[in-house]
């Protein structure tokens, strides 16, 4: 019988002020990314804290590898010896010593070529070969991110947790980072747990999506399924701007329905033509390869993709085609 990786049971823990989370039971796969998207203060970092063995639960465990996670009551230095975890903070970093000794540091001295090699490799997975010589002071916030990232990895652990890391870290840089971590997962096995409120963060990089909503994972599947087939609401609103409409404004959109709420994403909805010319454009939000238009029909705003930029202006009048919707 193969043990499991990385599992929670009954997973609880409740702050004082009724904050925590509740009866999590998690399986994670070793070599994935498991994302844990949730509202803040929904108990994304208390569970990452608790998979690490920073927090001790109120009650239920977590088990690594069969064996169960101590908590800082047990444990002399907090954390579990296989795991490492980035956070936004950049406490950790010596400011004025170079990227290179800032990773190397983490490295003991008693094999000086293993840790010229591992530095080595880890600045080259990281693509920042060429920042190694500078000064952590001298990069930009994005660039630190890299070297916190890399100080976590150089020690090779197997479970690497993220809170939330790229939130400082502009979209170009945030991308970049993403694609490195996911081929360092391919190329080592490496497991992933992070947890973020920002969907460009966990859509493209998880396997897993956990949604956490007042302590408890509500939902979870491949992020494919999650984002198409959202069973709460909230989970949709957490991974798009979506079109909520209450089923009196669903009329307006030619949609009967006997539930509260009716969400649509603004790709499931097409502007077409036709006579009916019902919706009136108000903005024309130009996004690059395709705009979003905000259109108004009866007091009911509805926000849409339109993959022909340039082709209505506001004021425009146009028809609706509503490809798909789900109702809660
Ligand atoms: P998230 O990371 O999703 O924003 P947290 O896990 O940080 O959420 O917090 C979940 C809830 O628990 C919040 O309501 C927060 O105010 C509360 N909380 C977090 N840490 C503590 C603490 N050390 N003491 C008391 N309440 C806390
Ligand atoms: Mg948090």
């Amino acid at each position: 019988m193969s043990t499991s990786f990385l599992t929670t049971t009954s997973l609880t823990k409740t702050y004082p002020g009724g904050g925590g989370v509740k009866n999590i039971d998690l399986d994670i796969q070793q070599g994935q990314v498991t994302a844990i998207i949730g509202a803040s203060g929904s108990g994304k970092s208390t569970l990452l804290s608790l998979l690490y063995g920073l927090q001790s639960p109120d009650s239920g465990e977590v088990q690594f590898k069969g064996e169960r996670v101590w908590g800082p009551e047990e444990k002399l230095i907090p954390g579990h010896d296989a795991m490492k975890m980035v956070t936004q903070a950049e406490d950790d970093l010596n400011l004025f010593a170079r990227v290179r000794d800032n990773i190397a540091v983490l490295l003991p001295n008693t094999d000086l070529k293993a840790k010229q090699e591992k530095t080595e490799k880890v600045l080259q997975q990281l693509k920042m070969l060429q920042l190694a010589e500078k000064r952590v002071t001298d990069l930009s916030g994005g660039e630190k991110q890299r070297v916190a990232i890399a100080r976590a990895l150089v020690t090779e652990p197997e479970v690497l947790l993220l809170d939330e890391p790229f939130n400082q870290v502009d979209t170009s840089f945030r991308d970049g980072l993403q694609e490195d971590i996911r081929q360092i997962v391919k190329d080592t096995g490496l497991t992933v747990i992070m947890v973020s409120h920002d969907p460009a963060e966990v859509l493209s990089m998880a396997d897993t999506l956990l949604v956490l909503r007042d302590g408890e994972i509500i939902e979870a599947g491949n992020p494919q399924k999650v984002y198409n087939d959202p069973q709460y609401l909230y989970t949709a609103q957490l991974l798009a701007r979506c079109n909520v409409l209450t089923a009196s404004e669903a009329v307006v959109c030619g949609i009967k329905t006997q539930n509260e709420h009716v969400m649509i994403y603004p790709e499931w909805i097409e502007p077409a033509g036709g006579w009916r010319k019902h919706w009136k454009v108000k903005q024309v939000l130009f996004k690059g390869f395709y705009e979003e238009l905000l259109l108004e029909n009866r007091g009911v705003t509805l926000r849409i993709l339109n993959g022909q930029s340039g082709k209505y202006g506001e004021g425009s009048r146009v028809n609706v085609k509503i490809g798909k919707w789900v109702e809660y």
